[in-house]
């Protein structure tokens, strides 16, 4: 079948800091017109919308940066993840600050605000980017690949040496066949070793890190009060991470993504990869199979 664009149904703001400037910033989601993508803009500079896009990602390290010549916006990913979680196409990004507010560290708040603004089909058809070849970009033992495969599924590995990390679960495997992107993975909040934390803070990186938007991890445990989400919460948000960089892509994948170690600059070398080699991928618009996106257009 062909499925609709959709895009959100009215504007919608939150208000949050960023959890590496510091920054208090003011976000407002609108809706945007077919085949406009998801674009970012600063209205606290002087700046031209950027739309999302591999190469439009200036900076990897701890986030995904989106920018131009003109100004930049921090940690876009969690944001990415819950727009390709709930199925919008096409939306307009609006941050008055230098950085996607870091609300509660997780997805879940994204997918909430974004449900409150109601859906819109739109009259031209989703595009999807189908896996037609397998593509594979490493970095020592870190690896991240993307496989042919009708529908979308995914599997992450996170091995760290750490006495507390190392007792929670290391791999994930899901099927979108199955899993549903709020359920699932949505609630993964992002985590740090405390260890860590001055190392960050003295190059102007996690300036707002708290127990608020993170899990806090010390030698011997988690340090929030009301401990982990969910037991595999840890490498739950690694892909939450990943999904939030292959939607850099600006379109749902229907393939396979198997993540090894991988994080912001291996995940966006790989989706650059793939658009480098146009035989590894083609645009469809016909979908029978469960996507992480679905939601909007059923409901
Ligand atoms: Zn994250």
């Amino acid at each position: 079948m062909q499925i609709p664009q959709t895009t959100i149904g009215s504007p919608v703001h939150a208000i949050g800091l960023g959890v590496h400037t510091a920054v208090n910033a003011r976000l407002t989601l609108r809706p945007a017109a077919a085949d406009t993508g998801i674009r970012f803009v600063r209205t606290d500079v002087d700046m031209q919308p950027v739309r999302v896009s591999p190469a439009a990602i200036s900076d990897t390290f701890l986030a995904s940066t989106i920018g131009n010549t003109q100004g930049s916006i921090q940690t876009i990913e969690h944001l990415l993840a819950a727009l390709w979680g709930t199925g919008i196409d096409n939306a307009l990004v609006e941050i008055h600050g230098p950085e996607v507010p870091i609300l509660d560290g997780s997805s879940a708040p994204f997918v909430e605000l974004i449900r409150s603004a109601g859906y819109r089909a739109q009259r031209k058809s989703r595009r999807f980017i189908r896996i037609d070849r397998p593509v594979r970009v490493e970095d020592g033992e870190a690896y991240a690949e993307l496989k042919p495969h009708d529908g979308f599924r995914s599997s992450y590995t996170y091995v760290v040496d750490h006495p507390v990390i190392n007792r929670f679960p290391t791999k994930l495997e899901l099927d979108f066949g199955e899993a549903d992107f709020e359920r699932d993975v949505s609630m993964a909040r992002t985590f740090g070793l405390l260890d860590d934390l001055p190392k960050a803070q003295a190059i102007g990186k996690c300036m707002a890190s708290s127990e608020a938007n993170a899990v806090g991890i010390d030698d011997d445990g988690i340090i929030n009060a009301e401990g982990l989400r969910c037991d595999d919460e840890f490498v739950k948000h690694k892909l939450l991470d990943a999904m939030g960089d292959l939607y850099q892509l600006g379109y749902q994948v229907v393939g396979e993504f198997v993540g090894y170690m991988s994080g912001h600059t291996l995940n966006n070398r790989l989706v650059r990869a793939l658009l480098d080699d146009p035989t590894a991928w083609s645009f469809e618009t016909r979908q029978d199979v469960p996507l992480p996106g679905r939601a909007a257009f059923l409901s």
